[in-house]
């Protein structure tokens, strides 16, 4: 959109603050037609109009509640289909967690999103965008979104340029003004990238995706730990400490009798116990593309308690819906690869707050 609007510009000779004056539209009084800006003489709309410019380069297609989470299934312009989702938690926050892909490469063995086939990286307006509609569907409540993870579909190290725009974007105060330390990445360990994250130069956060306390496990789980061994992977986790002073979120999901016994606890301890880290135990959620099993209860229990009596801070994270691991990490299942296959939709209105089916 910003780039066929500059165009526009340029070409009727549009002075620059009216860039300011488009921003401000579209981010701070999060318009959903250019009709609506409010600072522009009828002219220049009437030009944006005749041009037939988009808002927004997806569409929404529905979203969905389940408990005090919202999903959102956005379509590109080239017809995929991606899905965003918004926590709505017990105090102010609401954290969105974006999609940077549609699908992943990575194919670790475990996730839903890796065993559909990859299909393409997501621009920065398509990541941004994301935070848009969902911050077009808090306005009706006068709320704003605090907090992102990008732990939807995709690695965003595999995508890296578009992901850091998204960013500083997300945290750009002329933007969406989130706060950086609000602002998560996650990854399976794309370990140049996380020294070029290093660098970025705002104080977003970085998770990894952990999942196993050794190199042999963690490349069964995780095929792409051959190409980035644990060893490197820790080293990098250190730089980036070191450069930013920041901790790391480490992601385990605990798999029925393959990564959640005490043995892997002990070995988790001793790899993290001098790291300045914090520990998300996620519940390994069953779909039909694994065969792995949900952990018993009585393991998860024990596994939180071993790492919390040898100091180590973790917190469990809940299942399907109660928090964001069980939000995020679970896309693009069956329903969404039917999507990606199937008929294209009839075209929606942008989203007014009453499209959401309960
Ligand atoms: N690709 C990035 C971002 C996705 S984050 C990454 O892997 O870090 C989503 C999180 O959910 C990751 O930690 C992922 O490993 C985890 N996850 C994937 N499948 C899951 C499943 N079936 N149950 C629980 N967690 C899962
Ligand atoms: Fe990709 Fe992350 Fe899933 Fe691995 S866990 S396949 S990196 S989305």
């Amino acid at each position: 959109m910003n780039e066929q609007i500059e165009n526009l510009f340029k070409e009727n000779n549009v002075p620059k603050f009216r860039l300011k004056q488009l921003q401000h539209a579209i981010y701070k009084d999060l318009i959903t037609d250019f009709e609506q800006i409010t600072t522009f003489p009828k002219w220049l709309k009437d030009k944006i109009k005749a041009a037939n410019i988009p808002l927004t380069t997806m569409e929404l297609i529905e979203s969905h509640r389940s408990g005090n989470t919202v999903k959102f299934v956005l379509k590109t312009h080239d017809g995929h289909f991606i899905e965003s989702v918004l926590i709505e938690h017990k105090d102010e926050r609401k954290t969105v967690c974006v999609s940077c892909q549609v699908f992943c490469a990575v194919g670790c063995k475990f996730c839903a999103t890796g065993a559909n086939s990859y299909k393409r990286n997501l621009t920065t307006d398509e990541i941004t965008e994301q935070v848009l509609f969902v911050s077009r569907y808090l306005k009706h409540q006068d709320a704003r979104v605090t907090n992102i993870v990008y732990m939807g579909m995709g690695e965003p190290f595999l995508t890296y340029k578009p992901v850091e725009e998204s960013v500083k974007l997300l945290n750009s105060p002329d933007y969406f003004n989130i706060g950086a330390r609000h602002i998560v990445v996650s990854t399976s360990g794309i370990v140049p990238r996380i020294y070029d994250y290093a660098e970025i130069g705002i104080q977003a956060k970085l998770a990894i995706s952990l999942h196993a306390p050794n190199q042999k496990l963690r490349s069964e789980l995780m095929p792409i730990n051959d190409r980035y061994p644990l060893a490197d992977l820790m080293k990098a986790c250190d730089y980036f400490v070191e450069k930013t002073g920041k901790r790391i979120s480490y992601e385990y999901v605990l798999i029925g009798g393959i990564n959640d016994q005490i043995e892997q606890a002990k070995e988790l301890v001793d790899l993290l116990i001098d790291r300045k880290s914090h520990v998300n135990l996620l519940v390994y959620n069953p779909h039909e593309f694994a065969d792995y099993k949900m952990p018993l209860e009585k393991d998860v229990i024990a596994f939180r308690n071993y790492l919390q009596t040898r100091g180590i801070e973790v917190t469990i994270r809940k299942s399907m819906g109660d928090d964001i691991s069980g939000a995020c990490g679970q896309l693009s299942g069956k329903q969404l690869e039917e999507k990606n296959k199937g008929p294209v939709f009839a075209q929606k209105e942008y989203f007014d707050g009453d499209l959401e089916k309960k």
